[in-house]
């Protein structure tokens, strides 16, 4: 009787269960939302939305932390934590292990070749004839939830893509997008896009460009509010951060014209909270020029807000500059989501907010309050590893290359010279373990026979594309960086700073409330696909999240 009872419970939980995790999948939701807008903040951390929450007003993040759904405990679920991997990742639903996009910019051991991930020399400009404009999205090796509605809509559902950088537009936006348009700075300040999506500039962008929008705002920046009511950054003036060339002091107000000269004409606005705006000001464009939802084919629209990461990097996680930009962005956001109920109505789109990236406090200032942290010189780490390589084997070039914490070796010397890959990878990792800051390493041997399921062996594992990565991957101490100067900060470590980022959810479809419990940045394409009841994007290794669901 008793085992019948628990037999019965079980089989109930576990229907409850099943009914739970499929009811998304399953039934077909016939209002689903018209439009989808992804937005991902460059080089946010999660705690920004808490350490500046009083300060932001109701209709930006607040409205969507409070009126939608908040992961609080959402991470990358690999390294490199970098802004080329972070965009694809979001968007695909899985890692650099399958979608390929190993770093922003990395070694291609067919080609012999640095390659960016989003150039292409086999398209053209659009807009423009600078180089800025031949890029594609042919390196991403995975589609992104946005194809996979294209495909799903018989091409119907549009996909427009939108970023001061050009792989926060392109790589979001996926293969099949109408459009992806990035920020040219330079001379020209104004939005371009490559052949892969078109011949010309629509109508509405060249009337954008010829608005000379971006031309206002080159003005000053000053602080949004008064300076002396800043409490959630350090000083204004300090030794951590970079500033602009042309003015002595990282410190307010800065006048954009009078420096603009000094830093690439446009592209400083990029450096400001003004690419936000400029960002915001195009995205609303895009929204009436391109009709997005407008009709019973859902849309999608990907924003990606670049101007964190550039004030990140120089000015700090600490700065009132930093500070400034995000009660600015808050504004912004505002301003989409105010534009978004007016245009396409409120209920009828989705939203959801995440970040490609956290980052660390500046070493030099945690070092200064005794947190362990520091610089590395990777000039000196390089030197020391092929000059061991070489007098070890007596052989110059079995190293091809060192970057982004990898070591490529050259197969055909090896072969050559008959060494063993296995132990030429044994000792490279031997000898950079037993280096100062350096504090673990792995081998392509490993990370191929190995299936690591928790901790910095499994992030490294998911960062590891096995034809594209390097031979042996090594990894610093926390909170150590390399970099020339010990001003601003930067990211891509598996360490809490950085995997550790927002994931909001907000609008048609989405239920109230928030969670603490973990969730990884590849569950957002495959909790979007769910809501819209379409097939996952096909790498897609993420898990739909069913408490975000309605
Ligand atoms: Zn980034």
């Amino acid at each position: 009787m008793l085992k019948k009872l628990f037999t019965a419970l079980f089989l109930t939980t576990l229907t409850i269960q099943c009914k739970a995790q499929q009811a998304p999948l399953t039934t077909v939701n016939t209002d689903v939302p018209k439009l989808v807008v992804g937005v991902v903040v460059d080089q946010m951390r999660y705690d920004y939305l808490t350490r500046f929450y009083d300060r932001f007003g109701d209709e930006g993040f607040k409205r969507m932390m409070n009126e939608g759904f908040n992961c609080k405990n959402n991470h990358f679920n690999y390294i490199p934590t970098y802004t080329g991997p972070g965009h694809a990742s979001v968007y695909t639903g899985t890692t650099p292990q399958i979608h390929g996009v190993i770093s922003n910019t990395w070694y291609d051991k067919f080609k012999d070749e640095e390659v960016y991930c989003a150039s292409d020399n086999n398209v053209n400009p659009i807009g423009t004839e600078d180089r800025a404009g031949k890029m594609s999205p042919h390196r991403l090796k995975t589609m992104t939830v946005a194809d996979q509605n294209r495909l799903h809509t018989q091409m119907r559902g549009k996909t427009i893509g939108i970023s001061l950088k050009d792989r926060g537009a392109i790589l979001p936006a996926g293969h099949t997008a109408n459009a992806a348009y990035w920020f040219l700075g330079k001379n020209e300040g104004k939005w371009i896009t490559s052949s892969h999506y078109m011949k010309k500039l629509p109508k509405w962008v060249s009337n954008f460009n010829t608005s000379k929008k971006a031309d206002s705002y080159l003005k000053e920046w000053n602080t949004l509010y008064d300076i002396k009511t800043y409490k959630e950054s350090g000083t204004d003036s300090n030794t951590f951060e970079g500033g602009f060339e042309g003015k002595e002091t990282a410190t307010f107000p800065y006048d954009l014209k009078k420096l603009k000269d000094k830093n690439k004409g446009y592209s400083i606005i990029k450096s400001t909270p003004y690419g936000n705006s400029l960002t915001a000001d195009f995205a609303l464009a895009a929204v009436d020029g391109e009709d997005l939802g407008k009709d019973t084919d859902t849309d999608f629209l990907t924003v990606s807000f670049s101007s964190t990461d550039y004030v990140g990097h120089n000015f700090g996680v600490n700065s009132k500059e930093l500070e400034d930009t995000y009660l600015r962005l808050d504004q912004d956001l505002a301003r989409l989501l105010t534009g978004l109920d007016a245009k396409v109505g409120k209920g009828n789109y989705t939203v959801f907010l995440t970040a490609d990236h956290g980052a660390v406090h500046v070493p030099a200032y945690l070092k200064s309050v005794k947190i362990p942290a520091g610089y590395i010189n990777i000039d000196d780490l390089k030197a020391k590893v092929n000059n061991y390589v070489k007098e070890t084997f007596g052989e110059e070039k079995l190293i091809k290359k060192i970057l982004n914490n990898q070591v490529f070796f050259n197969y055909e010397i090896l072969a050559e010279k008959k060494i063993d890959h296995e132990k030429l990878q044994n000792v490279v990792s031997h000898f950079l373990l037993q280096q100062e800051k350096v504090s673990y390493t792995f081998t392509r041997e490993q990370l191929e026979t190995g299936n690591y399921t928790i901790g910095l062996p499994y992030l490294i594992q998911k960062g590891f594309n096995q034809k594209r990565s390097g031979d042996v991957i090594f990894v610093f101490d926390p909170a150590v960086i390399y970099s020339f100067y010990e001003t601003g900060t930067t990211h891509g470590s598996g360490m809490n700073y950085d995997t550790h980022v927002p994931l909001l959810f907000y609008g048609n479809g989405i239920k109230k409330g928030g969670t603490v419990t973990k969730t990884k940045i590849t569950d957002i394409a495959p909790t979007i696909s769910a809501l819209l009841g379409i097939s996952f994007p096909n790498g897609a290794t993420g898990d739909v999240l069913p408490f975000v669901l309605k």
